[in-house]
């Protein structure tokens, strides 16, 4: 097991920032490693990761979220954000994981509902050993610097620009 996590950022507008977080996270599992996964903005617990974590209890995954953040209004999803950020805070700084994916953390910054010093202060609690993995649209720039590994998602192509709505299984 590594002595020292690091800090990685998955961010643009390209398909793949979650996937490949998820990828990791059965990785990790794969080698013993304990993980969690905590959803910013996301309300929806019928998505194939939700059913699969649920089945199979690979790794913990958590949503604070209880509506839909289509239709939530502002206050519920300031509320609910910084419930979910208090628990991010706590998870990060415990020691507890061996790998800590904050899914979805970038687009709350970029919301305005988690400011960009919230983000970085937690960034620089994370213990020692967790590997901390940030995604989302929209990384700010002081987030990309204390990063260690940062991919940016490119969208050359999307069939969602050429009318093909997310897909079962392939978007959510
Ligand atoms: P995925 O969860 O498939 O890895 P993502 O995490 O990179 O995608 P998000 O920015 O979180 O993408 O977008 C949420 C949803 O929008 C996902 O279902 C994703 O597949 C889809 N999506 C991603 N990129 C684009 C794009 N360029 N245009 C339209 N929809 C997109
Ligand atoms: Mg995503």
């Amino acid at each position: 097991m590594c002595e020292r996590g690091l800090i990685q950022v998955y961010t643009g507008a390209g398909k793949g920032k979650t996937t490949a977080a998820l990828g990791l996270a059965l990785r990790a599992v794969g080698q013993g490693m304990k993980v969690i996964v905590i959803q910013f903005i996301k309300g929806d617990r019928s998505c194939g990761e939700h059913r699969f974590c649920a089945r199979y209890r690979p790794f913990e995954l958590v949503q604070l979220n209880p509506g839909d953040s289509f239709v939530q209004t502002r206050e519920e999803l300031r509320e609910t954000t910084e419930r979910t950020l208090a628990f991010a805070q706590k998870t990060v700084v415990s020691g507890q994981y061996d790998v800590v994916i904050l899914d979805e953390i970038l687009v709350a910054v970029s919301k305005g509902l988690v400011t960009s010093e919230e983000a970085l202060e937690l960034m620089g609690r994370k213990a020692r050993k967790t590997e901390l993995v940030l995604t989302g649209r929209g990384a700010t720039k002081e987030i990309i610097e204390k990063a260690d590994l940062v991919t940016e998602m490119v969208a050359i192509k999307h069939p969602f620009d050429s009318g093909i709505t997310g897909r079962k299984g392939i978007e959510y």
